[in-house]
């Protein structure tokens, strides 16, 4: 099954190129394009896509308002009852650390990339995000969080419906680690990491690891 990629920029030229390089990739193919946010949001729901190539500088509507709507709690509750499996939103930005961006995280996109980034990472990103991973250094996660956040707020009652082994975990995911870095690190067994990682997120309401590093900096519990 390929992965159901849709392409969303102003930029005919750019959004052309992607599409070649995209289809020309083993294992996905791009389902649909869109030139404003307003029409990814409307192509979201129409075609399901697995991963959304998502530009911010666009006319009608911006692509962090596109990736609010797409991650609207009645959206994704539609589109779930109709059987389609998670979206995945990558952010497509000009500049490093660009704060736009990190609005559009914390609406639900899975991370962001460069618009200079190559075939390769292009695809590999592709397939990060499909997997349910981040597609940027947690380095640069923590940066573009820190620089966006005014005060922690209180400590929210589901974090406290953790497992101290579930904290512990918490912690090292939000440390941006590996399944097999935190399996060394708790001393467990990296199928025992994902269950703890499967509990976090459904205690938590959360979609993936890269919510869990803005949630944990969200809250000052990074
Ligand atoms: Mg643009």
């Amino acid at each position: 099954m390929n992965i159901r990629v849709l392409l969303v920029d102003d930029q005919d030229l750019f959004r052309e190129g992607v599409k070649v390089i995209v289809d020309a990739q083993d294992g996905m193919e791009v389902v649909g394009t869109a030139g404003d946010g307003l029409e990814a949001v409307r192509l979201v729901d129409e075609l399901t896509p697995d991963v959304v190539l998502m530009d911010i500088r666009m006319p009608e509507m911006d692509g962090v308002e596109a990736t609010r709507q797409v991650f609207a709690p009645d959206r994704v509750a539609r589109r779930t009852a109709a059987g389609a499996g998670p979206v995945r939103v990558v952010v497509l930005t000009t500049f490093n650390l660009d704060d736009r961006a990190a609005t559009a995280i914390r609406h639900g996109a899975s991370g962001f990339l460069l618009k200079d980034t190559t075939p390769v990472q292009l695809a590999d990103a592709i397939r990060t995000v499909h997997a349910g991973n981040a597609v940027l250094a947690p380095d640069d996660l923590t940066a573009l969080m820190a620089g966006s956040f005014v005060a922690p707020v209180p400590t929210p009652p589901a974090y406290l419906q953790l497992t101290d082994k579930e904290r512990e975990v918490f912690a090292a995911v939000a440390r941006g680690l590996s399944n097999t870095e935190i399996a060394a690190l708790v001393f467990a067994g990296e199928s025992t990491v994902k269950t703890h990682v499967g509990a976090i997120l459904r205690k938590l309401t959360l979609r993936d690891r890269v919510q869990i590093v803005v949630y944990a900096h969200e809250h000052g519990l990074a």
